[in-house]
């Protein structure tokens, strides 16, 4: 395994928050299939470096409790906030392998599978706090879920009793930012494909909203992502740090490509950017090298902390 690009540095593995305004754990970075993908016999689906095992994509975000406010508290290392963007079907694997045992709540881009099929493990969440979990997400996204499993919205129709999931519905909009514990969580309009769906912007401390507001953390998580609709380029302006999705090399109809995803970062310069959604196409220690400076591929486990002093 070739290791010695001179980036791998880019961030620890299995690192906990500590002294750290704003920190995101990449829970999983591949596409739908993941990577290896069942019956794939590919270089990268047999790759031996870790960097090449994509789980679903999810990251975990995490800021400190302020002013001594009721949090979670921490693995060990004090009072944090932790949300979830989105919960796909490894989330049980990525909670376990994270000890990730408690969440503030879940926050859903879109309804497609690699995206929610964990949201039934949010049952655990419920009985370890003994307390329901907030589920932030749109209006139509709601209205799916609730079609998707109803026995966690409906439970009143189960014919038996059954543990599920108690997940309350929050409704968001595009652009229209929320205060989430002292953190500003913007909902983005993106387009998948035709299909639009959201990403989010988080700045922290959160301050007054508005574009224009500094922040010493901001971060985006833009998964899933064809275009960039023009309400939403002003609000990726100043980021410290940037995920987007790329998919592959070649193009797809509801995913940037590597060259895609590379174009929106040259555009909006953030501090630093980080590909998701990678397809068996990409091998990381391949595409490494070539990329910018201020680009790196994600990869499960990868930890980065968003501002304090970092470039801008
Ligand atoms: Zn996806
Ligand atoms: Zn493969
Ligand atoms: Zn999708």
């Amino acid at each position: 395994m070739d290791t010695d690009d001179g980036k791998r540095g880019a961030g620890p593995l299995h690192v906990s928050i500590c002294g750290v305004p704003l920190e995101v754990l990449f829970l999983g970075t591949g596409t739908s299939a993941g990577v290896p993908m069942i019956g794939c016999d590919c270089p990268v689906c047999r790759s031996d470096d870790p960097r090449d095992r994509r789980s679903r994509p999810s990251v975990l975000v995490r800021y400190p409790v302020s002013g001594g406010a009721s949090g979670i508290v921490g693995e060990g290392n004090g009072r944090v906030h932790q949300w979830l963007i989105d919960a796909g079907p490894d989330l049980r694997t990525q909670m376990i392998e994270h000890r990730v045992s408690r969440l503030d709540g879940v926050l859903i881009t879109h309804t497609h599978a690699d995206h929610v099929f964990g949201l039934d493990d949010m049952r655990r969440f419920n009985a370890v706090m003994d307390a329901p979990i907030d589920l932030y997400a749109e209006q139509s996204a709601h209205e799916r879920l609730r079609a998707m499993f109803a026995h966690i919205f409906d439970p009143g129709s189960n014919v038996n009793q059954s543990f599920v999931a108690k997940l309350i519905p929050n409704r968001v909009k595009a652009g229209d930012a929320i205060d989430l514990h002292g953190a500003r969580w913007t909902p983005l309009r993106l387009l998948h494909g035709r299909l639009p769906i959201l990403g989010f912007r988080v700045d922290y401390p959160g301050g007054e909203l508005g574009a224009d507001a500094a922040s010493p953390g901001s971060f985006a998580y833009c998964t899933d992502v064809s275009g960039i609709p023009p309400e939403t380029w002003p609000l990726l302006e100043r980021l410290d740090v940037l995920v987007i999705d790329a998919l592959r090399y070649k193009h797809h109809p509801t995913h940037m490509t590597v060259d895609q995803a590379l174009e929106v970062i040259d555009r909006l310069q953030p501090g630093r950017a980080y590909l998701t959604h990678i397809a068996h196409d990409i091998s990381h220690a391949e595409l490494e090298p070539k990329l910018p400076e201020n680009v790196s591929i994600g990869f499960d486990g990868l930890v980065v902390s968003c501002g304090a002093g970092q470039p801008r």
